[in-house]
């Protein structure tokens, strides 16, 4: 028997189907039916090749829900509940942490340790089902799989995607105290989910700025209080209305989820003084940018902060609040279009067009 996946062979072909042999499974390995996995900005990048150290042939897809077919000697999941064939679970994409080097055991960053895999991202297709955008996932032994918490559907998890972890991870490195002031500058999938974690973790405000409309309505629906079009107003506009909203200071928490290099002065301008600013949407490189050193970040006694990745607590707390808190998180409602494998090519299209928030992949 063989099992369908959808890959991507070389930066800047289209995606093809694949038929590749159904894995036996080693010891304390997992096998999944693929319910739906989620078509993210970073498979976008992956398909033009603009991630390093990506080893073509890849199934792409690293966040993904799946019904267990088979589990060899394992009978509980990452959180030490019980495990079974036809339980709903998702699992923690990276992979092979080791635990054991400098980055691991003296730095305590798990983000940078250099034997890291991601599933989707970092293995090949010629190393296995390692990937959802295929009928079948193989969890290798370790993978942190979980059952999804009731009552979190298959679309609530991939409606926010992996964007919902990072929004997650995003606002926890924000520090966000109970009544801050929040930007949050995009509307994607990371924009989305930081909006709605900061509201749901008591901001007194939270603007968003982003683009195109639909994406404005999902952030109002998802926990924005004020969101600014970013294509129909100028800097000035935006700065304008900012310091308005926060009497002339400007907002305690500034959170970058866009990609965009030229969003960072604008946020360290719309940061109030010793104001703390996340940067988490530069996944790629997209180039550098001027900035002032007096005034953005010295004068302005400015915390900056990067947020690589996520962990796997972002994954298992994002997962728990969601299951809290569905009637104010509706993602499923980002889950806005269904496609087979073989439409893996025009999925692509969709997000980086932004015809759609965001994709699933349906095998
Ligand atoms: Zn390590
Ligand atoms: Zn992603």
């Amino acid at each position: 028997m063989t099992v369908k996946a959808a890959v991507l062979v070389a930066p800047g072909k289209p995606p093809e189907v694949w038929d590749l042999p159904d894995p036996v499974l080693e010891r304390g390995a997992v096998l999944l039916e693929t319910v739906a996995s989620e078509v993210c900005g970073t498979d976008v990048h992956l398909y033009h090749g603009r991630l390093a150290g990506v080893p073509y042939p890849i199934i792409p897809g690293h966040v993904s829900v799946g019904r267990v077919l088979e589990a060899n000697g394992v009978r509980t999941d990452a959180l030490g509940d019980p495990l079974a064939p036809g339980d709903v679970v998702t699992f923690y994409d990276v992979h092979e942490v080791c635990h054991n080097c400098w980055h691991c055991l003296v730095a305590r960053q798990p983000n940078r340790c250099p034997s890291r895999k991601v599933y989707g991202i970092t293995y090949s297709a010629t190393d296995g089902l390692l990937g959802g955008w295929a009928e079948r996932i193989y969890l290798k032994p370790g993978v942190r799989v979980f059952r999804l918490p009731e009552p979190v559907s298959a679309d609530d998890v991939i409606g926010g995607g992996c964007g919902l972890f990072t929004g997650y991870a995003a606002v926890e490195r924000s520090a966000l105290a109970m009544g801050d002031t929040v930007l949050v500058q995009g509307a994607g999938p990371v924009g989305l989910g930081a909006a709605a974690f900061s509201a749901l973790r008591g901001a007194g405000l939270v603007v968003v700025i982003g683009a195109p409309a639909p994406r404005l309505e999902l952030a109002r629906a998802l926990g924005a209080d004020v969101a600014i079009h970013l294509t129909e107003t100028s800097p000035g506009q935006r700065a304008g209305q900012i310091m308005e909203l926060t009497g002339g200071r400007g907002v305690d928490v500034a959170i970058e989820a866009t990609g965009n290099p030229a969003a960072i002065p604008e946020g360290l301008d719309l940061l109030r003084a010793g104001g703390t600013y996340v940067i988490a949407g530069h996944y790629t490189d997209t180039g550098p940018v001027e900035l002032n050193p007096h005034g953005d970040i010295n004068r302005k006694h400015a915390d900056i902060r990067g947020q690589w990745g996520t962990d796997f607590p972002h994954v298992v707390r994002a997962l728990r609040m969601l299951a809290k808190h569905r009637e104010r998180l509706p993602f499923a409602k980002v889950a806005e279009r269904r496609y087979g494998l073989a439409e893996a090519g025009r999925a692509l299209a969709d997000v980086e067009a932004l015809r759609v928030t965001k994709a699933l992949i349906v095998p």
